[in-house]
């Protein structure tokens, strides 16, 4: 484990200082002293405070039992600190990401800070970022060379950087050279140290680093303030061991470590309690779920069981692995209720070569077969997918056997990702033949399939009535309501704004490739509360 707190910028100063103090003793010296002194390597007083992060030992995995710490608490003299000052927490990636934030944000909250949804006026701003394409990471390297003006018209901002790219030796130092308006950088394994990292960063006004490198552990009793009251997510698991050559979270995010099943049912109860209509589950490998517990045998299939009776009105969880999908899990959903209708099941290539190269650890056979399999037990599922297009070598018969496996399975939605290396991967080190241009065209050609089914499918719901979570205004037209379906279709209607956070049936009258329109069926006594 490594703890870093690295005080930067004093060292700069004391290197500076001395830089000066010898410029002038040199003056009285002669040439090729000067040389020498000038020459020296001042390298040594940087890394005697400042330890990077290790993709490395990230990588580890050790036998040491996963530690559960339900001891979080906030120092009495950190409690009022931000009373009068706000935050503002950017967030880039995935759910997990957006979970993470709500903690942060809760724990902000108990430390006084009040949120707020500009930057311009934040006291301290946050970026949880993420490390999965390197198109995401330029997206905060962007980001960041803005808030220097922000940070330049106040000086006592405390700007942050945390989450998967902080996991990173690369950018770690990238950052350190390069943005010295960042006044903190912390890791996902850092978040509960939240209050100590502001408290440093603070008061010494030194560039804090504080990045664990290491397999993790479970913090059970974290605030969280979630981003509404209607939809919540619900960890049951952290990290990922599965390795998969092209990923970068198994080293940032550490190892699968699930949490005990009663603390994730207490929480589906206390959002129940709290009238939430819907959860998620959320983990990056969650149909591992259990498969590190050593005393006892349950998985993903026996907490679903166990999480469904409770009456919350939806139930999701994402993501599934294929590797780890079960007969168990299957005969669960089958069993429908609350538990929706729709199973993100990444399937990333539709070629066994390509899928053994990016060690999936199933072929396109087991795969089809698992999908055929759903497809059985619960006839209305909507499937939707990852796809990476452009792995290294991939070449045009292996691509078109990712157009095939999508008109086979016939998915209602998939996200599509050009593949993007990542340092410290295995995939990163190959040698790849294909030019840009051609993963773009791929990229482009799988889409346009892609969106000819999604199309499809979704005329199909012409004339059917849905139920729809209502989750708020359409972005394009405050008139108009939005909201999703237990199969999450996105549809859209006009409704009085008092149905938001309800559940309510709809007409589907208009079909488009992402989204479907339709009219509000009134029914007085389910309906209208
Ligand atoms: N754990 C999930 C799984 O295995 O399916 C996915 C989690 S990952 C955050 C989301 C998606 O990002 C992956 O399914 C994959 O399609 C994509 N992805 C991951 N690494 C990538 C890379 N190096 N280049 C392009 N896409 C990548
Ligand atoms: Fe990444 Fe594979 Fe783990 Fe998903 S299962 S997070 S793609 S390593």
């Amino acid at each position: 484990m490594l703890q870093l707190d690295i005080c930067l910028r004093r060292y700069k100063q004391q290197y500076a200082a001395k830089a000066v103090r010898s410029e002038n003793v040199l003056d009285t010296k002669d040439n090729k002293t000067r040389n020498k002194e000038k020459n020296r390597d001042y390298s040594q007083y940087f890394q005697t405070t400042y330890t990077p992060p290790s993709l490395k030992d990230a990588k580890k995995r050790g036998k040491e039992q996963t530690q559960i710490l339900k001891d979080f608490t906030i120092p009495e003299n950190l409690k009022n600190i931000g009373v009068g000052k706000k935050f503002y927490i950017r967030t880039y990636g995935c759910q997990m990401n957006e979970h993470d934030t709500e903690v942060m944000a809760g724990i902000l909250n108990e430390m006084g800070y009040d949120v707020t949804d500009t930057s311009e006026d934040a006291d301290v701003i946050l970026l949880n970022t993420c490390a999965i394409r390197e198109n995401a990471e330029n997206k905060v390297f962007g980001e960041l060379g803005h808030l220097k003006h922000t940070k330049a018209n106040n000086p006592n901002l405390l700007l942050g950087v945390c989450g998967c790219m902080s996991q990173e030796e690369s950018v770690v130092n990238r950052i350190l050279s390069t943005y010295p308006q960042v006044d903190m950088i912390f890791g996902t394994h850092n978040i509960h140290r939240l209050p100590q990292i502001i408290e440093n960063a603070l008061f010494s006004k030194e560039m804090v680093v504080e990045v664990w490198s290491k397999e993790g552990d479970i913090v059970e009793n974290l605030p969280r303030k979630r981003k509404g009251n209607v939809k919540g997510w619900v960890n049951i698991m952290y990290g990922c061991d599965k390795f998969c050559t092209y990923c970068i979270v198994p080293y940032t995010r550490g190892k699968e470590r699930s949490r005990h099943p009663q603390d994730i049912i207490e929480e589906v109860r206390q959002l129940a309690r709290e009238g939430y209509k819907e959860v998620t589950l959320l983990g990056q490998n969650v149909n591992a779920y259990g498969k590190d517990f050593e005393d006892l045998n349950y998985g993903l299939g026996d907490l679903m069981d166990e999480i469904r009776k409770i009456d919350i009105p939806r139930l999701r969880f994402t993501t599934s692995h294929p590797r780890d999908f079960d007969d168990r899990l299957i005969e669960v959903l089958a069993k429908g209720g609350n538990i929706v209708d729709h199973i993100h099941l990444p399937v990333q290539h539709g070629n066994s070569d390509i899928l053994k190269l990016m060690a999936r650890k199933y072929t396109r056979e087991h795969y089809m077969e698992l999908v055929n399999k759903i497809k059985v037990a619960v006839p209305n599922a909507a499937l939707t997918t990852d796809i990476i297009v452009g792995f290294p070598n991939e070449t045009d018969e292996q691509f078109e056997e990712t157009i095939s496996l999508v008109k086979e399975v016939e998915y209602d939605a998939a996200y599509t990702f050009i593949y993007s290396p990542r340092e410290g991967t295995p995939a990163a080190k190959m040698k790849d033949n294909v030019p840009m241009e051609v993963k773009r065209e791929r990229l482009q050609r799988l889409n346009s399939v892609l969106n000819d089914i999604s199309l499809r499918k979704n005329q199909a719901y012409i004339g059917k009535v849905v139920e729809v979570l209502v989750e708020g205004e359409s972005k394009k037209n405050p008139d108009v309501l939005t909201g999703h379906t237990g199969s999450n279709k996105v549809v859209n209607f006009k409704a009085p704004k008092h149905l938001i956070g309800e559940i309510v049936k709809v007409k589907i009258t208009d079909a488009k490739t992402w989204n479907l329109g339709g009219e509000l069926v009134v029914e007085k006594s389910e309906v209208v509360s």
